[in-house]
Formats: C-alpha cells, sequence, structure tokens
C-alpha cells in the first residue's frame, strides 16, 4: 500500500497491520509520520494537557544473576560493589520524595538470589505501614519470573502474595524486544522469554493490576521485530485492556558488553511515532527524557507522547550506560508549557492529581538526579541478617534466623 494510502488509514483511525507501520516507520517522511501521531495523540487527548509523575526511580540491589548483555547496572553475586539497600534507606528515599510531592516509588531491582520472596513481603508491608496512601509500582515481570523460580511457586501465587504485601502495579520494564531471537542474542532469554513477560503481564491484569509497556529498541533487532513487539503488546492489551502506558528508550551502550552506538534522537522519534499509531488501544505514550535528554523530550510531544513520565528523582540504570539528563518539576513543566501545553500531576493510573506541585509548595531546585547509594558506601543493612542466602558469598555474610525460608 502507498504511503499515502497508509496515512489516510491512519487519519480516518483505522488500524494499522505490520507491513503499513513497517512501511511508515522505515519509508514516510519524518514530518508525516510525526503529523499522523500528533493525530492520534489529539484525538485521545483533546483537552491539549501533557501529564507526569512525581515518584522516585529506585533500584533495591544492583546485584543480579542474570548478565544481560545490553546491562551496564548490574554487579556480580559477591562482587564488593554490590549492595542491597535496607528498609531505612528505602524509607529515608520515600520522606524524601513525599517532601517535593511524590507519590509512589518505581521499585526494581536485580535478580539477587540472596533476597527472598518474605524479604519483598516485608518490605512492601512495612512500607505500607509507614506510609498507607503512598504506592509500589514494583517488579518488573522478569523479577517477577525470578521470584516464581527462586520459590517454586506460580507466577500468579507470586503475584497474589505480593499484592497481599502492598503492591499496587507492575511497571514494563524487562521487556526490550518481545521476540525470542533478539533475546536470545541479548542474554536476556533466561530471564524470561517473550510469553513469560507477557504471561506475567497478562496474570497481573487479571488480578486486576494495571501495568506498564516498555521497549528497548536499537540493539540487535531488525525493524521487523521492533514492530513485531509492537504488535504483540496491541494484542494482549485488546485481551485485558491492562496496560495503562507505553514508554520506549533506546540502548545505552556505555559500559555494556553488548557495546556498539547509540540510536539517533530522529529514529527515537520515529520509532515513538509509529508506536503511537501501532498502539491505538493504549490511551498514555511517555517521552524518555531521562534516555533521550530534554530537547528531544520535549519534541516527543509533537510525535506522539502525551505525557513527560517522571520527575524520577533517582535514577542508576540508565546512568550506568552513560546517560544522565536530569529534569526537576519546574524544567518539565516548563517544557510542556512551551510546547502549549497545559501541565498536570498524575498518578499510575493517569488519574489527574493537580496542577505543578512548586507551585504549591516551596520546592528546592533538583539539578542532579541521586543514586542508589553514595560513592564507597558499601554497607550492609542489618535486616538481611534475617534472610537466608542461596549464594555461598551471601551465606558467608549473613547470620541465617531458623523462621527464614
Ligand atoms: S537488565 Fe536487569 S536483569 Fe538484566 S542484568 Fe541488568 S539488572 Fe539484571
Amino acid at each position: 500500500m502507498s504511503i499515502d494510502l497508509i496515512a489516510d488509514k491512519v487519519r480516518r483511525g483505522a488500524r494499522v497491520t505490520g507491513e503499513e507501520a513497517l512501511e511508515l516507520y522505515r519509508d514516510a517522511p519524518t514530518s508525516l509520520v510525526g503529523r499522523l501521531a500528533d493525530g492520534v495523540r489529539a484525538r485521545k487527548h483533546p483537552e491539549s494537557i501533557v501529564t507526569y509523575i512525581i515518584d522516585r526511580n529506585v533500584n533495591y540491589t544492583n546485584v543480579c544473576v542474570a548478565k544481560c548483555s545490553f546491562c551496564a547496572f548490574y554487579r556480580d553475586v559477591g562482587s564488593p560493589e554490590g549492595y542491597v539497600l535496607g528498609f531505612d534507606e528505602l524509607f529515608r528515599k520515600i520522606d524524601e520524595t513525599v517532601a517535593v510531592g511524590g507519590v509512589q516509588l518505581l521499585l526494581q531491582g536485580g535478580h539477587n538470589p540472596d533476597l527472598p520472596l518474605r524479604w519483598y513481603e516485608d518490605l512492601f508491608r512495612a512500607v505500607k505501614e509507614r506510609y498507607p496512601t503512598f504506592k509500589l509500582h514494583a517488579l518488573s515481570p522478569p523479577e517477577v519470573v525470578h521470584l516464581a523460580r527462586l520459590t517454586q511457586l506460580p507466577v500468579a501465587a507470586i503475584i497474589d502474595r505480593l499484592v497481599a504485601a502492598g503492591l499496587d502495579s507492575i511497571p514494563g520494564g524487562g521487556a526490550e524486544i518481545l521476540v525470542d531471537r533478539v533475546r536470545t542474542l541479548l542474554h536476556c532469554y533466561g530471564k524470561a522469554s517473550a510469553d513469560e513477560w507477557l504471561d506475567v503481564m497478562r496474570l497481573a491484569h487479571r488480578a486486576g493490576l494495571r501495568t506498564t509497556a516498555t521497549m528497548m529498541y536499537g540493539t540487535v533487532e531488525t525493524d521487523e521485530e521492533r514492530i513485531e513487539h509492537l504488535l504483540r503488546l496491541r494484542a494482549l492489551q485488546d485481551e485485558t485492556g491492562g496496560f495503562t502506558a507505553f514508554i520506549a528508550w533506546s540502548y545505552q551502550p556505555d559500559n555494556t558488553v553488548l557495546a556498539g552506538d547509540e540510536a539517533t534522537g530522529v529514529d527515537y522519534l520515529r520509532t515513538l511515532a509509529t508506536a503511537r499509531i501501532v498502539l491505538d488501544n493504549f490511551d498514555n505514550l511517555q517521552a524518555s527524557w531521562v534516555t533521550q535528554g530534554g530537547k528531544v523530550g520535549q519534541l516527543s510531544l509533537a510525535f506522539g507522547a502525551n505525557d513527560m513520565g517522571s520527575v524520577m528523582i533517582e535514577e542508576n540504570v540508565v546512568r550506568a550506560a552513560g546517560a544522565s539528563y536530569c529534569m526537576d518539576e519546574v524544567e518539565i513543566v516548563r517544557n510542556i508549557e512551551n510546547a502549549g501545553f497545559a501541565a498536570k500531576r498524575r498518578n499510575m493510573h493517569y488519574e489527574i492529581l493537580g496542577d505543578p506541585f512548586f507551585r504549591e509548595r516551596d520546592v528546592p531546585r533538583m539539578l542532579e538526579l541521586a543514586t542508589a547509594r553514595s560513592d564507597g558506601d558499601t554497607s550492609i543493612p542489618a535486616e538481611l541478617a534475617g534472610y537466608e542466602a542461596r549464594s555461598r558469598s551471601g551465606k558467608r555474610l549473613r547470620v541465617v534466623s531458623p523462621t527464614s525460608r
């Protein structure tokens, strides 16, 4: 089909096929793909509002057995640079988040064999006890699969137990590209196959949780595989309707085993716009300013995005791979308003919480994102002694409590 005919189809609100999406992504002028995506965004969000959330992106451990080749964040089991955050450190981070208007933690981490399910349950319960209305957007599908394997329990049972402990929603991390050929090449098939990732989301949606979906592109996938990823998400969304949003970001190559180059800004904008066109059953698309920088992040609002993502406060994973952009609420709102939209705070369900927080209260400017731990802090949280470690190095460091399992 010609580009003109596909463009007409998008303007009419008809669903595009994978072949048509591929043709648009590869051959349509960038300005046309952008205008089409912007048209879809305007149909879904005619009120000219762009949202953002104030939350904190916390990585509770960097110890990971998965060893994905694109990841610069993880440390091997037993590494002196490995860390697990203590409950008190997490409470302090929540206090800091609440002080600047934050409403949730985005909590993700490595697949650490020395953290049993009970550690997560105790942490979630402790957070909910101290901060009853604070939300836990936690544990991407591969982490849920990891816990299912550690405990030998079904994924649905893990989700039920985490929800009972306080889990509110699941972030869409670890999707990379949902095609097993790509996952095998990236050394992430073992942590979760494409079907396993989708199954966790299916079960979470059935359990009543809302989740997000992501895509990390620009590694070894073909254009066709990038589109296939979108089609798989669209199919699951047709089935469950449980995804609130889609977020795409480009692979960050520094300090990774895979190495290579980062995708360009134009490729990001074309990918984002194509996603807006293909994912006709997703309401919200976020701009990934944390990987693209504020300027491309702002341009995303003309290429299909209706949300500036998170104020974030803290970031560890992307920074380890070389990107260290920072935008506080003032800067996010300035970019939204300068692009011609009204800026509104939201929660994970995309319910509007209000106008910018800094206009209601005095909030100190944030010129750099925080990190999980300050440099050189290798402390081991005292409560870890109460949880059974599986690795030899983990066992050496802990006194095992008889109640641990
Ligand atoms: S991407 Fe996640 S699962 Fe993969 S090595 Fe890094 S921390 Fe581990």
